[in-house]
């Protein structure tokens, strides 16, 4: 389902492009930072009011995914009457909304307007207004009001994205370039670079900034001379630049953009990774034995050049070593996402979450090369990675990210493309054709590769799996299993399930006979429980069940985006919605009590997600210390390197969660995670929640 199910990426990047304030910055940088302030305030000023009033444009912006167009943004702007239009898609999301704005001589908005569908189907309806000392601001998720002195910037949730290039603007002539958000937060600027490019008709000028203030980590994109929006490309699925400017323009940029991202993100993970080059001894230690789910009292452990030497009872003397003291915490094996779609930041949320491991389940190829790279060697914060290639059949509804293929010759060709780039899977989507399969499946298991994926529109889960699926990815595959064969190219997947998955009976004949092919077959079920019961269960106004237990400990502008509807679900509906949300929980349960392999996976927000998935499986009845095994060996064992990792035992990778608390007995105690290490690396997730703007859940252990 791709995690763009989160409000997309892209559109927060145009809307707001910020995250938490760009920490990371050295003095030397602050000093030079204040002076570049100081000029560009005292000469934006003049240029920028004078700008304001008399600017008369109007800009199309063309939106690419990784292969031709994505959509695009019609920006108008007539003195201080701002409008736009965004009409983007991909997979089965579609986003149109339209946007007006008015602005003061200031270069702040007075007034705005945002209306229109949000990319799975739900409508949005969004307003600010500031006038007489008063920002007023009302969407179908809040409404609140604040006394202002108007030089404060709203957040919108649904944004087109124009209104963050008249902060930009507005940033730029602040004279220490930092402006108060609406409802809350601080946006700051930082010039980083500045490239001219030529079309042949023109030379252009830009600039790359670095926004923070609005996600976990800053955003960068271009802007032009008067701090209009120019371009983005963070290397990600999505590229944006003028109507005029083409890919060739974007791809010169998006190198640039690509390693400011990179050095913010290495100059993090260098001060925020503890690599101990001596043996580590872990005392008093309790730690699971996920093999037989119980609690090992009382040891020591050693760490060894990044593995466990010792474990035992007895206290070695250490010569030149480290000491941590466990006493009251408990050690479980570094945890395993299996449904992963990585950016280089998700390691900041993965690692102090104990997500050690990543199964990415489709990734554009350079992307996740390069993370998988600059993890490998601490460049990047983030555990082990590894890969899946992701296909899709050309269609209105594919999803462009690896290889979009038109025949079955060419879906084998990508196939030996992927074998080639060292693949060990193949993730098909929506659009494959059916009859595909079963030749594909030959020539991907000829390969010694695996084939996963969602099952094809207008096939069963039950006949794909006949004709050699190895894996299934979500579980609403399962269920569709038994709705006939329809599109579920379209959001009929989400759709359909929501209204019918609470009507099948599981303990049917059917139901166990198919549960019963999977086991024969050995099937593994990836189940992306949580993001489905949040799809099932969002609600414009209503925090986000699946994100409640975290929601007080996320900076507000990621917040606000889980009081969203998702789907535009009718009050009516909603009975049906809550009993098929229950039902998805029930089918793990069965699933996993019928000896079915299930692994864990979020394809959601990296870290939070996952715990949620394993609470979520405890809550439909399996026992913790199942759920442990799931997210740890079993997970291993199916990307085979439950040789080398998966459980606490000497020999293995030193791959080690401190909880505090114990998840045998209470699965949520998961969130607080004090210390994590890979290797020789030493995590504390305190200090990366506090340097990406989130309340940490608990304090780390000092290191004697
Ligand atoms: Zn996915």
């Amino acid at each position: 389902m791709s995690s763009q199910f989160i409000p997309s990426r892209l559109s927060i990047a145009m809307t707001i492009a910020l995250s938490v304030s760009l920490t990371a910055c050295n003095q030397a940088e602050k000093e030079q930072q204040n002076k570049t302030a100081e000029n560009v305030a005292a000469t934006t000023e003049s240029k920028a009011e004078a700008a304001t009033k008399s600017e008369k444009f109007s800009i199309q912006y063309n939106i690419f995914n990784k292969e031709d167009s994505a959509g695009n943004m019609q920006v108008q702007q007539d003195g201080n009457f701002v409008s736009a239009k965004l009409k983007m898609g991909w997979n089965n999301r579609r986003i149109e909304t339209e946007e007006t704005l008015e602005v003061n001589e200031q270069g702040f908005i007075v007034k705005q307007q945002i209306k229109g569908i949000s990319a799975f189907g739900a409508p949005i309806d969004e307003s600010y207004s500031y006038s007489d000392g008063l920002a007023v601001w009302k969407s179908l998720n809040e409404s609140g009001q604040l006394e202002s002195n108007g030089d404060e910037y709203y957040v919108p949730i649904n944004g087109t994205g124009v209104s963050s290039s008249l902060l930009v603007k507005a940033l730029a002539k602040d004279l220490d370039n930092k402006i108060d958000l609406i409802p809350a937060g601080t946006a700051s600027l930082v010039k980083l670079d500045t490239v001219t490019l030529n079309n042949g008709k023109e030379d252009k000028k830009v600039h790359l900034l670095g926004i923070a203030g609005f996600g976990f980590t800053p955003n960068f994109a271009w802007y032009d001379d008067d701090y209009n929006f120019f371009a983005t490309d963070g290397g990600g699925w999505f590229g944006v630049i003028p109507e005029g400017w083409g890919r060739e323009h974007l791809e010169q940029l998006s190198e640039i953009q690509k390693r400011a991202d990179n050095d913010y993100l290495k100059e993090l993970a260098q001060k925020l990774t503890h690599t101990i080059e001596a043996p580590i001894l872990i005392k008093n230690a309790n730690y699971v034995d996920v093999e037989t789910g119980n609690l090992i009292e009382g040891q020591n452990i050693v760490i060894d050049n990044g593995k466990i030497s010792m474990i035992g009872t007895t206290l070695p003397k250490l010569a030149n070593g480290k000491v941590i003291n466990a006493q009251g915490k408990t050690l479980i094996p570094g945890l395993w996402d299996m449904h992963g779609h990585l950016q280089k930041s998700d390691g900041l949320l993965n690692i102090p979450a104990g997500v050690t491991n990543v199964r990415d389940m489709g990734n554009t190829h350079d992307n996740i090369i390069d993370i998988e790279r600059m993890s490998e060697a601490n460049e990047i914060m983030g555990g082990d990675v590894y890969r899946s290639g992701f296909m899709d059949r050309e269609s209105p509804y594919a999803m462009k990210m690896g290889k979009t293929v038109d025949s079955l010759q060419s879906a084998k060709a990508a196939v030996d493309w992927y074998a080639e780039h060292g693949y060990p899977q193949i993730k098909t989507y929506s659009s494959m054709e059916p009859e595909w399969v079963k030749p594909l499946a030959e020539h991907i298991h000829s390969k010694g590769m695996k084939l996963s994926g969602h099952i094809p529109a207008f096939m069963t889960a039950e006949e794909a799996v006949r004709a050699g699926f190895d894996e299934i990815q979500h579980i609403n595959m399962l269920f569709l299993n038994f709705m006939g064969k329809i599109d579920t190219r379209k959001r009929l997947r989400f759709t359909m399930v929501g209204e019918k998955a609470g009507e099948l009976d599981l303990d049917s004949k059917e139901v166990e006979g198919f549960i019963q092919l999977l086991k024969e077959k050995g099937t593994v079920i990836d189940a992306t429980l949580s993001v489905f019961k949040s799809l099932l269960q969002a609600k414009a106004g209503r925090i986000n069940p699946e994100v409640a237990d975290i929601y007080d400990h996320l900076p507000v502008t990621i917040a606000r985006n889980f009081k969203t509807a998702i789907l535009d679900i009718k009050d009516e509906e909603r009975a049906a919605y809550n009993k098929s949300t229950e039902a998805l929980g029930k089918m793990v349960k069965k699933l996993h009590d019928s000896g079915v392999q299930v692994v864990p996976g979020t394809d959601g927000i990296a870290g939070f997600t996952l715990h949620q998935e394993l609470i979520d499986y405890a809550q439909a009845g399996i026992s913790n210390a199942d759920v442990l095994k799931l997210a740890t060996i079993g997970s291993a064992r199916v990307v085979g390197a439950d040789k080398t990792n998966g459980s606490i035992l000497e020999g293995k990778q030193a791959d080690l969660v401190f909880v505090d608390g114990n998840p045998l007995e209470d699965m949520n105690a998961l969130r607080k995670i004090t210390v994590v290490i890979k290797g020789q690396n030493l995590y504390k997730p305190d200090e990366i929640y506090q340097a990406i703007g989130v309340k940490p859940f608990t304090k780390s252990i000092e290191i004697e």
